[in-house]
């Protein structure tokens, strides 16, 4: 059993996990009241959240769990990428933690743990595709086996989940705005056709700025002619315009590689049309091929997830010394 902390942003979450698939407990306390009205995180304010609510949250896993200290094999930790302060508070207390109660120490890579989600619905096949979409990162990864990463196309500007926070900006919804983008979308029509950017490259890259910025040229000179523009259709066309780029690039991929499963995973694996069309796309185009999206609480930041790619480490034996540092821009390292 391991006990696993993620604090990488604006949650702070500790999980019980047993053999890295079963979930015993999952705690997440949510920061977003907090930097709502901040329009974005806001890494200070983070910081002392995280020192505020670790304690609880590593109390309440246990208890939840039904577990004591006796009963765990180690202890994990996400050590990047992140935000720098709000990293180190996880990685505090988990040093304590270990070191108080002579448990060793798991370093884990905050995106990884979004990829080993997957794990925590179902066995990995390998060699796999993974979909990476969050808020800071849109990436395919190829994984030949476990703890091996290849990054074979990402995102040349904003990350998925950072286009979708910013449009949410300008039409006036509260962050982070992807859950009711995805909703005003499901109302609406793709009227307004905004470019589908880089999907007939011969590469595995994507690109969102230029999609963002047609979106924001479009709004601002309809409001100075007055006019009046329907928002629901604004959100299905810019949804859209993200789907059919991600679920493009991504058949692709999984044409190119000799993969039997597709990891949907981060932030924006809760996107309802991505969960839609790339289901779809698989049925029609690669049947033979398995599809896992995790359930939506465990595609934004948890700490059960940190456990499941913690269960790798632990077996490889990868442990960490009590000089870990936090690495806010950590890249994916084979493990
Ligand atoms: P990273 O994982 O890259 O370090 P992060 O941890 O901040 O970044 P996540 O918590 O994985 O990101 O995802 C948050 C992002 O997911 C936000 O940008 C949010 O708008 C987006 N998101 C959440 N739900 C949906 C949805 N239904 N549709 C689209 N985007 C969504
Ligand atoms: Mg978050
Ligand atoms: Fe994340």
């Amino acid at each position: 059993m391991i006990l696993a902390i993620e604090s990488s942003c604006d949650e702070t979450s500790v999980a019980v996990i047993e053999n890295g698939e079963k979930i015993l407990s999952n705690i997440v306390a949510s920061q977003i009241k907090s930097h709502k009205r901040f329009g974005g995180v806001v890494p200070e304010v983070a910081s002392r959240h995280h020192v505020e609510q670790i304690t609880f949250c590593i109390e309440e896993a246990l208890t939840e769990a039904n577990v004591c200290v006796e009963d765990l094999t180690a202890v994990a930790v996400t050590y990047g990428p992140g935000l720098v302060g709000a990293l180190l508070i996880g990685l505090s207390a988990a040093k304590a933690f270990a070191w108080a109660n002579n448990l060793p120490l798991l370093p884990i890579n905050h995106m990884a743990g979004h990829i080993y989600a997957a794990r925590l619905v179902q066995p990995l096949e390998f060699p796999l595709m993974a979909l990476l979409v969050s808020g800071g990162h849109t990436e395919l990864v190829y994984m030949a086996e476990n703890g091996s990463f290849e990054i074979i196309g990402e995102t040349r500007d904003d990350a998925a989940g950072e286009a979708y926070d910013k449009v949410g900006r300008v039409l006036g919804l509260n962050y982070p705005s992807g859950k009711e983008i995805d909703a005003l979308a499901h109302e609406g029509q793709d009227t307004y056709n905004f470019p589908r950017a880089m999907i007939k490259e011969d590469n595995f890259d994507f690109s969102f700025s230029g999609l963002k910025s047609a979106f924001i040229n479009l709004t601002h000179n309809a409001e100075q002619r007055d006019e009046q523009l329907d928002r629901n259709d604004l959100a299905a066309s810019f949804q859209a315009s993200v789907v059919e780029v991600l679920v493009t690039k991504t058949i692709k991929a999984c044409k190119a590689y000799p993969v039997k499963q597709l990891i949907v995973a981060g932030g924006v694996a809760a996107n309802k049309g991505l969960r839609e069309a790339m289901a779809t796309a698989i049925e029609n185009e690669l049947p033979e091929m398995t599809l896992i999206v995790p359930p939506l609480r465990l595609c934004g930041d948890n700490a059960a997830m940190i456990g499941a790619a913690a269960h790798i480490e632990l077996q490889k034996k990868h442990f960490a010394t009590m000089a870990l540092n936090a690495d806010p821009s950590l890249a994916f390292q084979h493990i």
